[in-house]
């Protein structure tokens, strides 16, 4: 699908926009003032494939901290670019602490949250007239829940003028769009140039999220950060953040995702970049593992053993990419197939790559598999799991070649 013409800006090792892939991004939710949790949070979340990770950049301590992260993660043989989140006192930490700006790959400022009147004009400047001395990277992000209120009570009052006024609604969403392009445009006058300005207009509810980021692919050509904020928990956060992402992706927008999942407590920050690598894979987007196409169960497959087996490996094949991803150039790409009886099983398996047709309540107990579309072996017996997965690893072995 043609995606929308953007901007190319560079950060670090990476490039956001001008056709480059989507990015995956992530955020950390350690204190960043604590060195060894937060370097040891990002190298999960970068070796999990997060292409960019945020930290909160809140305290002055925590601005000292970022250059003893970086350190850390260069041990770690970690590369991965680090963005900093500022918020009310960016203005003071970025001029205060010079290794915290150098360190850094990338700014992210909240427009609603720079201060107000003639303040919010100076702090503003003084932010990015620091990035474009350093030739930092902006992302001028704005959030409905942090809406700029002069901006708002404009608008606001600009509505209330008119004959027939719009809904509330449209007015925040404008006032969102506003704030963030108009930002830009100040950016630009102070000396950073198009090609190091990253929007975002993040809300909550998926049909304003919608409507807001066609209207900016409309009406300007920066890079867009696509995510809905506040997504919430589990199913509900994976379930809005995608139907929201998924048309704005359908229709070429957004040049780089996050996904603003609340993690179960004690839950893995690293689910929102397998979220974000799964809506980007399974759109036919960009390849990060080879994806398992297992089918739900149902009466016809009494035993959960093919749920196991598929489970089993998925996460074979997720564990084994870091090792894979050099050694197996496009293995990315490959499918496999773990199906639980003979309906749709050999159907199915044989549109993947690799599939297996376990057998269903009253079926022989064997297991044919299915390589590149033909019958192969037919595995039976206490081991199947095992045999499958070595039969997967020779055929990544065999397929996906270096050079
Ligand atoms: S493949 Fe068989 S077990 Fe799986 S859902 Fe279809 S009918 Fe049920």
């Amino acid at each position: 699908m043609p995606r929308r013409a953007s901007q190319s800006v560079t950060v670090s090792s990476v490039n956001i926009g001008g056709g480059a892939p989507i990015g995956v991004q992530s955020m950390t939710n350690t204190d960043t003032e604590d060195v060894i949790r937060t370097a040891n949070q990002i190298a999960d979340l970068a070796r999990a494939g997060s292409e960019l990770v945020r930290i909160t950049v809140n305290t002055e301590a925590a601005a000292r901290a970022v250059p003893e992260i970086r350190e850390n993660l260069e041990r770690m043989g970690v590369h991965v670019p680090i963005v900093g989140d500022f918020h009310f006192n960016g203005h003071k930490l970025l001029s205060s602490v010079p290794a915290c700006a150098e360190t850094l790959d990338k700014f992210r400022i909240n427009p609603g949250n720079v201060g107000r009147g003639r303040k919010r004009d100076e702090q503003f400047s003084q932010m990015i007239e620091i990035a474009a001395k350093l030739d930092k990277p902006v992302r001028i992000g704005a959030n409905w829940g942090s809406l700029d209120q002069e901006l708002l009570a404009r608008l606001l009052d600009k509505n209330a003028a008119l004959a027939h006024p719009k809904p509330l609604d449209q007015i925040n969403r404008e006032a969102v769009i506003a704030s963030a392009l108009e930002s830009a445009a100040k950016a630009e006058d102070i000396g950073l140039p198009s090609n190091k300005i990253i929007i975002s207009c993040k809300m909550s509810r998926v049909q304003d999220l919608i409507q807001v980021y066609q209207e900016l692919a409309r009406r300007c050509d920066y890079a867009l950060h696509l995510g809905l904020t506040e997504a919430g928990m589990g199913s509900k956060g994976i379930v809005a953040s995608t139907a929201a992402l998924a048309v704005l992706l359908q229709q070429g927008i957004g040049d780089t995702i996050r996904i603003s999942l609340t993690p179960e407590p004690g839950g893995d920050r690293t689910k929102e970049v397998i979220v974000a690598q799964e809506i980007l894979q399974t759109m036919g987007l960009r390849s990060f593992t080879p994806m398992v196409t297992a089918c739900p169960g149902c009466g016809r497959t009494s035993s959960t053993y093919f749920q196991t087996l598929a489970e089993r490996i998925q996460t074979y094949l997720r564990d084994s990419m870091p090792d894979w991803k050099d050694k197996h150039p496009g293995v990315e790409d490959m499918s496999v197939a773990v199906m639980g009886c003979v309906v749709n099983g050999p159907g199915e398996s044989k549109h993947a790559n690799i599939g297996i047709s376990l057998p269903g309540t009253g079926e022989r107990p064997v297991a044919p598999v299915f390589i590149d579309g033909e019958r192969d072996v037919t595995l039976k017996g206490d081991n199947i799991a095992e045999e499958f997965q070595t039969i997967v690893q020779n055929y990544v072995e065999s397929h996906y070649k270096p050079g």
